[in-house]
């Protein structure tokens, strides 16, 4: 069956209607997608994270379906004028094929890397993985993911034994008594969000936001702590150490449901509000008015995301807030608990299934004999065929083309020359490849140094499932086919491994890629073998774990035990530490990055969509007017940041919600504005993520 035809039962039978999903952040807002004349048109429909609400990048996506830059054929760069020229299918492929075989030849299997992202489906997510491991035998695969949620994950399985984003469906946050989100912005990110924040504060509840700016979520909110940014996990050792003094603490539920209390009390004695006040710049009376709010409320939720994570501590400093909740006896209580808001569109179901460098499908790891002998019998091959684990995304990236390192890659719905941390680096490396293949529907900065380009899909186009930042499956469904010339990924993992002779099957019917995930999943963390389309289709979603398709879904964790060895929550002891590069008299100010309402991730889509240009045509610094004022800037001037990795230039905009010492800018643009040209390359050492949020800059009038 076709992906429209199929589509197009489950839209009552109307082909030039399908009820999907956002093609953009891991809200995965409910939309119906109509045909009208030559347009399509983009409708929101009620579903229980949006409500009916969309956000400007959604209500806008349907302009890139017939966009004048879209990719309908293949391109080979060709050797003796170094330009991209179109060419058939067969002779791309045949291309890859054969620069894969000579450098597998040449220097090993390890030599050709695959990275992939966490928009992808979980089809795709799933294929990418078996490809890499079956068709190539590579022990180098990773994922954008590793940029946005990897420290929360590895957080979350230190504590819990289990990553899901949300252990709790996001309804939850309306019957908060108390909300403390840390390190995220909502109101610009995913603003249909928003209306679960307004139920709660209808409810009489009370919004506490941690960030380093004023943003437009910090407006909202009954209480803002501002740190310096890098000083998230001494606020929250210090809101421990407070509600330990006060009497806040559940005891009951430390003794019954977690281990390692005791050497987290002991450290985080030393961390005395005034002195936490003197590192963060947080007032004492915030420290003790935000530890009470979340101590003496019935309910309270604790949400960390980017702000806390992008660090170099991001692991340890998301740790901070788990021990925060579990002390505080919040994780598996009715309308509380510990939860990560994921940001990509499928960044939760994206790091189940084999993406990451140490997994296999089901959140397997990919050491451990027993998950290998399963996920190998599911794909007919020998356990011992399977490769070992490889390296987190930035330690792949900076290898690419050294000694020993891959050189060739295979890119899928990923754009690192502006997405990476240190990008200019990162771009050196990519340009130093004997083979780079990018498989996107936009030229994006990427594809534009690739030796191969492929036209693929787009999320119209295509029928799948996503999993949002709930940790629910949802069906993806295709309106109508590709134009002509565009294949899918699946097809193409499928033209490949058949090029390369590969010993497994490679289905190119996302149906029938995701019951055999169901299978490869089954028995994992993640296991989604009871999960079906049609289940999906009759219950809004189906949560995971969800091992019996008779069998209930689970749209709450930990109700009666973690998924640690002995069931309970470990605690770990966690520690301040400063971040990688400190400021300095060269050096003398904090840069930040983050997302504006309008662009989405590394812009390839939103900055083509012509209303989001209007509404956020190009980078920007932020400062405040303190800043400005010593450095001689006045608003709208060009202004140069630099950092010991680089440079970019942007117009100032200068606001007083920013710190006098932090200078923001946003990571969607590349060229001169591109902020990841300045961030730094420090990764944390449990989860590979890098400190995006924090360096040291200088900033003057360019
Ligand atoms: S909030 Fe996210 S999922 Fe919803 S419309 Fe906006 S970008 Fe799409």
């Amino acid at each position: 069956m076709t992906d429209r035809a199929r589509s197009a039962t489950r839209s009552g039978g109307d082909p030039r209607q399908a009820e999907t999903h956002c093609p953009y952040c891991a809200l995965q807002c409910g939309m119906v997608l109509r045909e009208t004349g030559d347009r399509v048109e983009v409708l929101p429909r009620q579903f229980p994270t949006n409500r009916g609400g969309l956000c400007q990048k959604g209500w806008t996506a349907a302009e890139l379906l017939d966009h004048r830059d879209r990719l309908t054929t293949p391109l080979v760069r060709d050797p003796a004028t170094g330009e991209l020229r179109p060419a058939t299918w067969a002779a791309a492929l045949d291309r890859i094929a054969a620069g894969i075989r000579a450098v597998q030849a040449g220097h090993g299997r390890d030599a050709v890397a695959v990275f992939g992202g966490g928009g992808l489906t979980n089809e795709k997510a799933y294929a990418l993985g078996k490809f890499a491991r079956v068709a190539l035998r590579t022990r180098h695969i990773d994922y954008n993911g590793r940029w946005c949620m990897s420290s929360a994950a590895a957080a979350g399985i230190r504590a819990f034994g289990v990553d899901r984003g949300l252990p709790f469906p996001l309804a939850d946050l309306g019957r908060a008594e108390t909300l403390l989100l840390v390190g995220a912005n909502p109101a610009e990110t995913m603003p249909p969000l928003m209306r679960h924040l307004a139920d709660q504060r209808d409810r009489g509840g009370r919004l506490i936001v941690v960030d380093p700016r004023v943003t437009a979520t910090a407006r909202q909110a009954d209480l803002h702590l501002q740190p310096l940014p890098g000083t998230d996990l001494a606020v929250a050792n210090a809101l421990l150490h407070i509600a330990l003094t006060e009497g806040l603490i559940d005891k009951d539920y430390v003794a019954a449901r977690t281990t390692g209390f005791d050497e987290v009390r002991r450290t985080v004695a030393g961390y005395w509000p005034a002195e936490v006040e003197r590192l963060s710049g947080v007032p004492v009376a915030d420290l003790e008015a935000t530890a009470r709010a979340l101590g003496t409320a019935g309910s309270a939720i604790i949400l960390t995301a980017r702000g806390a994570e992008q660090h170099a501590k991001g692991v340890d400093t998301v740790s901070a807030f788990v021990n925060l909740a579990l002390a505080l006896g919040l994780p598996g209580r009715p309308g509380s608990g510990y939860g990560c808001l994921t940001g990509q569109g499928n960044g939760q179901g994206g790091r189940e299934h084999g993406q990451k460098a140490d997994q296999l499908p089901g959140y397997r790891k990919i050491d451990d004999p027993a998950a290998r002998e399963h996920v190998a019998g599911v794909w007919g091959v020998d356990p011992e065929d399977l490769p070992g684990p490889g390296v987190p995304a930035y330690q792949l990236l900076d290898s690419l083309g050294t000694p020993g390192g891959p050189r060739a890659m295979l890119v899928f719905g990923s754009n690192p020359v502006v997405s990476a941390p240190r990008a200019a680096r990162i771009e050196s490396r990519l340009r130093g490849l004997d083979l780079l293949v990018v498989a996107d529907f936009l030229l994006s900065e990427t594809a534009a140094l690739a030796d191969v380009v492929l036209p693929v899909a787009q999320w119209a186009e295509e029928d799948g499932t996503m999993t949002n930042l709930e940790g629910r499956v949802l069906r993806r469904r295709a309106l109508r086919e590709p134009p002509p010339g565009v294949r899918s990924d699946l097809a193409v993992l499928a033209e490949l491994a058949d090029r390369l002779d590969a010993p497994a099957s490679f289905p190119t019917d996302p149906a029938e890629v995701f019951t055999e995930l169901r299978r490869a999943s089954a028995g994992g963390v993640a296991d989604y073998a009871g999960v079906s389309w049609e289940r999906i289709e009759a219950d809004e979603g189906v949560f995971w774990p969800c091992p019996d398709p008779a069998g209930p879904d689970t749209p709450r964790l930990f109700a009666d035990s973690f998924a640690t060895p002995d069931g309970r929550a470990r605690f770990q002891p966690v520690t301040h530490r400063p971040a990688a590069e400190p400021v300095c008299a060269d050096y003398p100010l904090h840069f930040t990055t983050g997302r504006v309402l309008a662009q989405y991730q590394s812009g390839t889509q939103t900055r083509r969509v012509a209303a989001l240009r209007r509404a956020a045509p190009g980078g920007f610094v932020e400062l405040h007017p303190d800043l400005a004022d010593r450095l001689g800037v006045t608003e709208g001037d060009e202004v140069r940041v630099a950092s010991r990795r680089g440079e970019l230039r942007a117009p100032a905009r200068l606001t007083p919600t920013i710190r006098p010492d932090t200078v923001f800018a946003p990571f969607h643009w590349g060229g001169a504005a591109r902020a990841n040209s300045v961030t730094n390359d420090a990764t944390d050492p449990v989860s590979g993520m890098p400190e995006f949020k924090i360096c040291a800059v200088r900033v003057e009038k360019a």
